[in-house]
């Protein structure tokens, strides 16, 4: 087994580290962007943000929307509106959800999706989509989720969607154990996890979102689950209130954060170290393998990371246990302690860990420190790319597959990749000054 493996086996306490917390101007985008993620995930979903002008062009610029695809997320646009006038907003919220569904047959599930502007604040999308589900069950089944960008950052939009289908879930008809899996991964991640786990020795296996409306996996005092991404407080929380056990592990990203994210499955469920060790000693090597590659180029690199995808501090762990990086600031937008205790018992000492924003004063932080890469939002990365700073986007790392074995070299190569570019662009610069 992995020496490193200790991170699943120490006692988890992060007391005694300080955290840096602030409140101030941030530099995310909001909980709508989830929806590029999910609605491929859910293939019979449909995701209808009740928004402005602003939400549709995001939406549509995110997702790069094909003009021959029939899409599967559109925005209800609401006009500017006095309270008096929100009686006919129900009114056309319903018809044009009548007329999606007469078009779109194939639409089981519809979320209908809360934005931030005030004309959709006052609009009650609870009701609404009771409502709507009334009027359109069992053929459709109709939800709603909030993906505002007040307070927010954009994986609290896949939270928030899961958390909407737990009370939705089947009540299991047996206590026997059972595990879940919760967090969109991409399809290929998820078989080569779930297979892994099958391996092990467990035998009843889910995942949560389910890859069709009519796949939601049930929950019962017999359910165990495993969270496959480190932002899905609010979902983790409503299994619980529906009896099921949280599993408390590190993030399956590298060869050690999946190993130590198998091992935690395994333990739950009475299954020695020993057979984790035979089953995935294979896939270890072909991780190992292909970190390999990219140790040279990220050893002993300085990187800070800004807060975005709340993928920070499982990335740094990866970064600085895996292939030698040297952590600066690991900045979050929130620090769910519960859910990452062992990944923030397994940083280096000394890192500065950080939780909220006041952008400036980090920019202040990350300027004094000239880290070598700097990992942030779209909107930091051309101003410090200005400055000759190297950046890595972070919704690169939620939109790519960066879970599991087989992926653990492709993670690396994301970090890679921005220094390999410099440098090929340094070269250039070079020969065409010669
Ligand atoms: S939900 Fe708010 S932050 Fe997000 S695109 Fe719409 S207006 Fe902008």
């Amino acid at each position: 087994m992995n020496a490193r493996i200790p991170i699943v086996a120490q006692a988890c306490d992060d007391s005694a580290r300080p955290v840096l917390r602030e409140r101030g101007q941030r530099e995310v985008f909001c909980g709508l962007t989830g929806i590029i993620w999910l609605h491929r995930k859910i293939q019979d979903a449909f995701f209808l943000v009740v928004g402005s002008r602003t939400c549709a062009h995001l939406i549509q610029s995110a997702a790069g929307v094909m003009i021959f695809a029939e899409p599967r997320f559109a925005t209800a646009i609401i006009d500017e509106r006095d309270l008096a006038g929100l009686a006919d907003a129900n009114e056309e919220l319903d018809r044009v959800v009548g007329q999606l569904l007469a078009r779109r047959p194939d639409i089981r599930m519809l979320f209908l999706v809360g934005s931030c502007p005030s004309e959709v604040i006052k609009l009650d999308l609870s009701r609404a989509a009771s409502r709507l589900d009334q009027q359109h069950h069992p053929r459709v089944r109709v939800l709603n989720y909030s993906g505002s960008g007040i307070e927010t950052t954009f994986t609290q939009g896949e939270d928030a969607c899961l958390a909407a289908l737990v009370p939705q879930m089947p009540e299991a008809t047996t206590d026997q154990p059972s595990l879940l899996v919760i967090g969109t991964l991409a399809d290929a991640v998820e078989d080569q996890l779930t297979r892994l786990l099958r391996e092990l020795g467990i035998e009843r296996i889910a995942c949560l979102p389910p890859r069709r409306a009519d796949q939601l996996p049930a929950v019962g005092a017999g359910t165990r689950f495993l969270l496959a991404q480190p932002f899905l407080a609010d979902t983790a929380r409503a299994l619980e209130a529906r009896g099921a056990q949280h599993i408390p592990a590190a993030f399956p990203l590298g060869e050690e954060g999946t190993t130590a994210w198998l091992l935690a499955a395994a333990t739950a469920f009475g299954i020695d170290a020993a057979q984790v060790e035979t089953v995935t000693a294979a896939a270890r090597a072909r991780a190992r393998q292909g970190l390999a590659r990219y140790r040279p180029i990220l050893e002993g690199k300085r990187v800070f990371f800004f807060p975005d995808s709340q993928l920070e501090v499982p990335l740094a762990r990866f970064l600085s246990r895996e292939l030698g990086m040297q952590l600066t600031e690991v900045g979050s937008p929130y620090l769910h302690r519960s859910l990452l205790a062992h990944e923030i018992d397994a940083l280096p000492e000394g890192v500065r860990l950080s939780e909220g924003q006041d952008v400036e004063r980090q920019l202040d932080r990350c300027r004094a420190e000239r880290p070598d890469l700097v990992v942030c939002g779209l909107g930091l990365a051309n101003p410090l790319e200005a400055e000759g700073i190297t950046t890595k986007w972070s919704i690169e790392l939620v939109f790519s597959p960066i879970q599991g074995y087989e992926q653990a070299g492709d993670l690396a190569e994301l970090f890679a990749r921005p220094f390999v570019r410099r440098e090929k662009l340094a070269g250039l610069v070079e020969g065409a000054l010669r």
